[in-house]
């Protein structure tokens, strides 16, 4: 055949492909369609008549499975001209043979595969028609431009009369035979065999079995001992070892079977990738980009893939889920081994916390958490013994602090507010910043105080400063800073004071949530007073208002928990905290109700005093209820009683003879003063 000549006046050759030793391949175009075919030219030589029957095999095992995917299609058979006995005319294979691929490059684990999936397709349809082909090998294996893979040359193909009947000639290429294929009594599983062998060499660049001579190479075979290199994927090994198995009943019984495991091994490599994706990558558009790489590499149809996705992830879920009951379950036992030592320890509030550590894990589960807080905050306090508010007396102490002059002004200025008829001068407060924000005032006290002399006025700035000198918590060091920057700023006159001390009120705020939120009231309490005085500092008069009135809320927590304890004095101080912090928020009502509560727990301890006989104190105890009482609207019963005791004291110290001090009525009477009934805490819940 000539290159560019006509071949039965239709076909133009193009170019020969192969010259085999069977037949040469030429690749030519059908003039009449413009179609580029494949032609095979059988020579007459080869083709003598008793070998004329594999030319028929030939042909018949290709119009057999013609159009399938993976089996090249033969278009027609025309008769051969000269010394051809027949041209077979084919669909063009715009590629190579594997055989070609495989000397050029090495071949990942997923194009093998693929590759080994493409030919077990070809070969499940070849076998259901009862075809054998008999010569499985790369060089008869045809890869497409885009990676699909090709079964041809059915040049020694057998056709069986049944699936269940054998060959009985040794044909086929010695290499790629299955060891009873040698022996010439085998079925169509000798084709699994071939691709075995053809998929590791695929796989590792090397063949299985070595030897000098085919007879080596078939007593290896029958050894079937397989090497396997250290990089081949793990799922392979049992494959490899199962396909190449020297016992065909041992081996996989049909390419249906086979495929079925490739693609199984296929599915778990996917798997992997998203398992690993899952617990390695947090970036979605780097795991997405990875899953698309990986599926189009494994050939992965995306239903397929989207299963595997969802599985994985479901068994994630799952997982994680145990994993945190796990921990869960860890951690609730640690806190009951704690809480029953607390309870040996009697500690039993250190016992309730650990209890509540373990509800608050499990109540969140529920959404129970708010009525779990609750129900433990109670416990806790009815078991806590009040300590000293010292976080909230720094900050009257601190005003003692200030430097004589600025007192002396500042007094100055409250005396002038406390006239009569004062017109509130507030305005009059220096505003370092040149602002016209109206600045409240409401760094002064507004009411009496428990103190023989008022409280002493206080300038936000001033107290801020003081306060930050020294530093308890950690957040008080942040506070600090934020606080000296504010100064400076204030000092150079630039407006940026009041934004600093916006944000050092925030950060009070954030820290009282946090002190609320582990049942610490006084360094709550400390922490909104603390934002009530930065919000002042920085011209915000309503967020000053809600600051007070959270602080107020705390003090009068505080005051509850040291009146259940019966520590009257520190109960009375604490109230009156809450009260002048009210007064604040201009919430009258409950500065009221605070002043109130103050003066009737300074009778309960100028009661204790008397009992104790500690006249002196008894006396200061009731000029701080006088003091108290003169300022607030209702009529104050604890002042009347205040009054009562005064009088017997001074009656009994100028007769001696009938010194015979009772032990005091309570006013209002111990049994009737509960918490209950005088509570702001009753107030702070309902408002809550
Ligand atoms: P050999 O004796 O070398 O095995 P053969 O005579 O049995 O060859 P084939 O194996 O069918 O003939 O084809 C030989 C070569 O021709 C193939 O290896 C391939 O390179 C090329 N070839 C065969 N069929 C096609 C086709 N349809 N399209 C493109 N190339 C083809």
């Amino acid at each position: 055949m000539q290159i560019n000549g006509l071949v039965m006046g239709k076909y133009r050759i193009e170019k020969l492909i192969n010259n085999g030793s069977f037949a040469s391949v030429f690749r030519a175009k059908e003039e009449l369609t413009n179609r580029i075919v494949a032609i095979k030219a059988l020579p007459k030589s080869v083709y003598p008549s008793g070998r004329l029957r594999y030319l028929m095999t030939e042909l018949s095992a290709m119009t057999l499975n013609w159009g399938h995917e993976n089996i090249v299609s033969i278009h027609t058979v025309e008769p051969g001209e000269d010394e051809y006995i027949a041209y077979i005319v084919m669909e063009y294979i715009d590629g190579s043979t594997l055989h070609e691929r495989m000397a050029a490059e090495s071949f990942s684990p997923s194009r093998a595969v693929n590759i080994a999936l493409d030919i077990c397709r070809g070969l499940t349809a070849v076998h259901s028609q009862n075809i054998i082909h008999r010569d499985i090998k790369p060089q008869n294996i045809l890869l497409t431009s885009d990676g699909t893979a090709k079964l041809g040359d059915f040049g020694v193909a057998c056709i069986l009369e049944a699936t269940d009947d054998i060959a009985a000639t040794v044909t086929g290429t010695r290499k790629y035979m299955a060891p009873e294929q040698y022996d010439g009594e085998y079925d169509y599983r000798v084709d699994l065999y071939s691709l075995g062998l053809v998929l590791y060499e695929m796989l590792t660049g090397q063949f299985p079995f070595r030897g000098r001579n085919h007879d080596e190479i078939k007593i290896k075979k029958l050894d079937a001992e397989i090497e396997f290199d250290h990089e081949l994927p793990e799922e392979l090994h049992g494959f490899l070892q199962k396909v190449l198995h020297r016992n065909v009943h041992s081996r996989y019984q049909s390419a249906t079977e086979m495929y079925q495991d490739l693609d199984a091994i296929r599915a778990t490599w996917y798997a992997k990738t998203v398992r690993e994706e899952l617990t390695q990558s947090p970036n979605t558009h780097t795991t997405n980009e990875i899953l698309s790489r990986t599926r189009e590499d494994l050939r992965l149809s995306p239903d397929l893939a989207r299963w595997i996705e969802l599985e994985i992830h479901y068994q994630h879920r799952i997982e994680e889920e145990r994993k945190k009951r796990h921990q869960l379950e860890q951690d609730t036992s640690a806190c009951y081994e704690r809480a029953i030592n607390y309870i040996h320890q009697h500690s039993p509030v250190d016992a309730l916390r650990e209890l509540k550590e373990v509800h608050s894990h499990y109540s969140a589960e529920v959404g129970h958490s708010n009525q779990v807080k609750k129900i433990f905050r109670s416990l806790i306090d009815a078991f806590t013994i009040a300590k000293a508010p010292s976080g909230a007396k720094d900050i009257v102490r601190l005003v003692e602090l200030l430097p004589a002059n600025e007192v002396e002004e500042l007094k100055t200025w409250f005396y002038q507010r406390s006239l009569p008829n004062h017109v509130d001068q507030s305005h009059d407060i220096p505003d370092s910043t040149g602002s016209d924000i109206e600045d409240d005032g409401s760094d002064l006290p507004l009411a009496p105080t428990a103190d023989s002399s008022p409280t002493q006025p206080l300038l936000a700035e001033s107290v801020l400063r003081s306060l930050h000198e020294k530093t308890k918590y950690p957040h008080e060091r942040v506070a600090a800073q934020i606080c000296r920057t504010a100064e400076n700023f204030t000092r150079q006159k630039n407006k940026r004071a009041r934004s600093e001390y916006k944000k050092l009120a925030e950060l009070y705020v954030e820290s009282a949530a946090h002190f609320i939120d582990t049942d610490d009231w006084e360094a709550a309490a400390d922490c909104y007073a603390r934002a009530r005085l930065a919000y002042v500092a920085a011209k915000r008069t309503g967020s000053a208002r809600t600051m007070a009135n959270e602080a107020g809320d705390c003090y009068a927590k505080l005051a509850e928990v040291m009146s259940r304890r019966q520590l009257w004095e520190e109960a009375a101080t604490q109230c009156v905290l809450s009260a002048d912090h009210f007064k604040h928020g201009e919430s009258n009502e409950a500065a009221e109700e605070g002043w109130s509560n103050a003066t009737i727990y300074y009778l309960n301890a100028a009661e204790d005093a008397c009992s104790a006989g500690d006249v002196e104190r008894v006396e200061a105890y009731c000029q701080k209820i006088f003091a108290i009482a003169e300022n607030i609207q209702r009529p104050s019963k604890a002042a009347a009683a205040a009054r009562r005791l005064m009088v017997e004291i001074e009656e009994s110290i100028s007769t001696p003879s009938q010194v015979n001090i009772q032990e005091p009525e309570r006013y209002p009477p111990k049994s009737v003063v509960t918490h209950k009934d005088i509570s702001p805490v009753n107030q702070w819940q309902a408002r809550r």
